[in-house]
């Protein structure tokens, strides 16, 4: 990992962040000093473990790493005062043009944007409602959800102080619509699980005049999800800023129609009396979330993909070459749709249970993670420092072969 010393300099090489570090320095704002102050390797003095993360965009590993140009935005950030309005103003019109869509805002993360964007659909630019939110007493108070989009994450609709509408089929939704019906939600990653798919989904909400919600959270890449679904006609969508985007892991982005959008940020800071004043954006993320987003678009997409399929082969190959091994590629089609990796082997021949084969992954140094159950084990390359997949592919053949 690079330490905070090697970063400034890094930095610093930087002709823009050069600048701004030289401008922040001579008007007093970052003293020299603190600047070149000893790195302190701070995961180390507090003991905590650091690890390569062959797993993905796992809130409990810390999401992803922000690539440089986000840091020292955020270094950036740190410099001067602003009125956190106007930025998310000017930030949300830019990131709009940029989505080719109505507006956006930089929300906190996707769950923050399903609250503040249902806030926003409920109560409108109504203050007093907003300020008797969660009671929605005289209030539309039903959210309909297909049952197979249901997950965890739907709390964020109730935080609002609404209720959960379940239904299966299109003929029971629109069975289901009434006169408290705020809003329709959509779970992108559970597109096939669910009877209704987005168009027709897109299509019953215009019908009754009900705003559609689509969760997106884990769907970039493809980059085109960024713009498919406010085209396809849905009122909101939201991402995570801090997943595939690799921008500030508290970040999101709320898109779409500019009535709801603004409706949704009067229950954002600075506002206080309000459901989401926990929920802030702070300057440095919202800059970041930005720039991350606009790094995003400017990626060789081909290339990155190229580079995961070549990491992956590598780590196959190296353990499918233990006798019994079966690695197998798998591209997930929604949500985290990356080259993925999913290794198992014949009890008989390799007799490691794949938990514990895990287990000494993680025990290892450096420590890895990954994912999986008692069947298999599961890896992606995408979060991961290059030159780690050697690392990778290697710990697993020794510990799948001292098995043998
Ligand atoms: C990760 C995730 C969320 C939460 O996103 P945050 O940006 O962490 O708030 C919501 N919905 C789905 C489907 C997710 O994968």
């Amino acid at each position: 990992m690079a330490t905070r010393r090697e970063l400034l300099k890094r930095l610093s090489a930087l002709p823009l962040v050069g600048g701004m570090f030289g401008t922040a320095v001579a008007s007093g704002q970052v003293s020299s000093a603190v600047l070149s102050a000893p790195a302190r390797d701070l995961f180390k003095e507090l003991g905590v473990r650091t690890f390569i993360n062959a797993a993905g965009t796992y809130t409990a590993m810390t999401g992803s790493l922000m690539p440089e140009e986000v840091i020292s935005t955020i270094v950036y950030g740190t410099s001067d005062y602003v009125n956190l309005d106007e930025l998310q103003d000017k930030v949300g019109e830019r990131i709009a043009e940029m989505l080719d869509c109505e507006y956006a805002t930089v929300s906190s993360g996707a769950f923050g944007a399903m609250t503040i964007g249902l806030a926003g659909v409920i109560a409108g630019m109504d203050t007093e409602k907003v300020a008797q939110m969660p009671d929605l007493t005289g209030m539309k108070d039903e959210v309909i959800v297909q049952k197979a989009h249901n997950i965890g994450y739907t709390h964020a609709l109730r935080n609002v102080g609404a209720k959960l509408v379940m239904v299966e089929t299109a003929k029971e939704l629109e069975k289901a619509i009434n006169k408290q019906t705020a809003m329709l939600w959509f779970l992108n990653a559970n597109v096939e699980q669910g009877q209704i798919k987005w168009e027709e989904f897109v299509a019953l909400g215009k019908k009754h005049n009900i705003p559609t919600f689509i969760d997106c959270a884990a769907d970039v890449p493809p980059v085109e999800n960024l713009f498919r679904f406010t085209k396809m006609g849905f009122d909101l969508v939201c991402f995570s800023g801090g997943k595939g985007l690799r921008g500030p892991q508290s970040a999101g982005l709320l898109l779409g129609k500019k009535d709801y959008i603004k409706a949704a940020r009067l229950h954002c800071p600075p506002r206080g009396s309000t459901i989401a004043r926990g929920m802030k954006v702070n300057k440095e993320e919202v800059l970041g979330m930005y720039v991350a987003l606009e790094s995003y678009l400017k990626k060789d997409h081909k290339k990155e993909w190229n580079l995961w399929e070549a990491q992956i082969e590598l780590i196959r190959s190296s353990a499918a070459a233990v006798d019994g091994v079966k690695a197998e590629v798998h591209v997930p089609e929604q949500a985290n749709h990356v080259p993925s990796l999913r290794i198992s082997w014949d009890n008989s021949k390799v007799k490691i249970s794949p938990d514990d084969a895990r287990k000494e992954l993680r025990m290892g140094h450096p420590s890895i993670e990954t994912v999986g159950n008692d069947e298999h084990i599961g890896i992606t390359t995408w979060m991961m420092k290059p030159g780690q997949e050697n690392i990778v592919a290697k710990r697993l053949k020794e510990i799948l072969s001292a098995a043998v």
